[in-house]
């Protein structure tokens, strides 16, 4: 037997980005476990297994601190940074990364101050914690909206960008220092949640370039090993990043349909030391999130459909489960997208005429 058998990668969380890395790594041999962080009793780990993690923040808890004693702790250091804005923009600008214009929310920030600096709509975020739209506060000078008062400290503003479209790069970086990078997302969110991705989309092949050259300058920085998406905002011809995640992420969900090496492969083969390839891609994919809707057998029933529903209780603005699509030719998209919307609930009306505009 070689050693990779005997290796155990241990993610730290058991939700849906833990399972699907064990889903993926079943076929290569490779024993991937994800824990529960509120377990009673800690998993006892073995010298050469590895930790990675499914979520970029925790609590200490006895699992928790098992977990991250262990030397093999994937980018370990890096969470810490990722996880605060503050520190995660902090380094962007030293990195000479462009992104949002933003300041820290002090304790004697004002609400003039911000709207001077960064224009009449402002949107502040919490330092730590915030995801799918959650932990962030308009500031519009119109409306005179005011800073929360425990927000001060706690959170950046960010000057409103009128972004084009929303597009994020999976990229990935082997033990070797070898970079891998899937093609450009577009995404669109709803409410502040991905609802919808597609993938590839020849009109964005002419930022591919650059945003590569940025993911690559931040993951050499941070000697970052294994998967990390970049959200951006594309304005005109300039890309801004939004933000980072040092892990498999929602807008690559579609890489599980869409290519030879799915991002959930990929981040198995770095952080284990496994040979890595440029990924292939096949055809032109399109994900729909399953947010607050209850499970229907009748999406298996659509042609071309790949459910993953990831077994959680449903609760409105939750994501429960995707479906993926890899589909070629006009009217095999089309056909599909039209099986889907009576499936699905009204506000889905909005995300199936987003693809097909940009599908058809
Ligand atoms: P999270 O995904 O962790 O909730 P984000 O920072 O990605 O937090 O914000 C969620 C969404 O809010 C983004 O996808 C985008 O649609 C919108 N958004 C974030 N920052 C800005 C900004 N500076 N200007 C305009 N819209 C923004
Ligand atoms: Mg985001």
């Amino acid at each position: 037997m070689t050693a990779y058998f005997d290796q155990t990668v241990w993610v730290l969380g058991a939700g849906q980005l833990g399972n699907m890395l064990q889903h993926a790594a079943y076929p290569l041999g490779v024993k991937v476990t994800p824990v529960d962080i509120d377990a009673d009793i800690p998993p006892v780990l073995g010298e050469n297994d590895v930790v990675t993690a499914e979520r970029e923040q925790w609590p200490e808890t006895p699992v928790t601190n098992v977990l991250a004693a262990h030397k093999n702790f994937a980018n370990q250091n890096f969470f810490a940074t990722i996880a605060d804005r503050f520190k995660q923009k902090s380094l962007l600008d030293s990195l000479n990364l462009a992104s949002a214009p933003w300041q820290l929310v002090e304790e004697n920030t004002t609400e003039n101050q911000l709207h001077a600096k960064l224009g009449d709509r402002v949107l502040l975020k919490r330092r730590t914690g915030g995801y799918d739209g959650r932990g962030q506060h308009w500031l519009k000078q119109a409306e005179s909206s005011t800073i929360p008062d425990d927000w001060h400290n706690n959170a950046i503003a960010e000057q409103a960008i009128n972004f084009d479209e929303e597009i994020s790069l999976v990229g990935m970086r082997d033990k070797n220092g070898q970079c891998y990078f899937y093609p450009l997302a577009l995404n669109l969110h709803q409410d502040g949640i991905l609802t919808a991705t597609v993938a590839p989309l020849p009109r964005l092949d002419k930022y591919q370039a650059i945003a590569e050259k940025m993911l690559t300058t931040l993951m050499e920085a941070v000697e970052y090993v294994g998967v990390m998406a970049m959200e951006c905002f594309r304005v005109g011809d300039q890309i801004l990043i939004n933000e980072i995640a040092p892990r498999v992420h929602n807008s690559g969900h579609w890489t599980q349909a869409g290519c030879n090496i799915s991002q959930f492969e990929s981040h198995v083969r770095c952080v284990t030391g496994l040979p890595m390839i440029q990924p292939s891609v096949r055809n032109t994919n399109f994900m729909i999130n399953l947010i607050g809707c209850e499970l229907d057998a009748q999406w298996l029933a659509v042609e071309g459909s790949e459910l993953f529903w990831y077994q959680k209780s449903v609760r409105a603005g939750r994501k429960v489960g995707h479906i993926n699509f890899s589909k070629t030719g006009k009217k095999n998209i089309e056909t599909a997208l039209d099986q889907m919307q009576p499936l699905l609930p009204e506000r889905y009306v909005q995300t199936i005429a987003w693809l097909k505009n940009e599908l058809l």
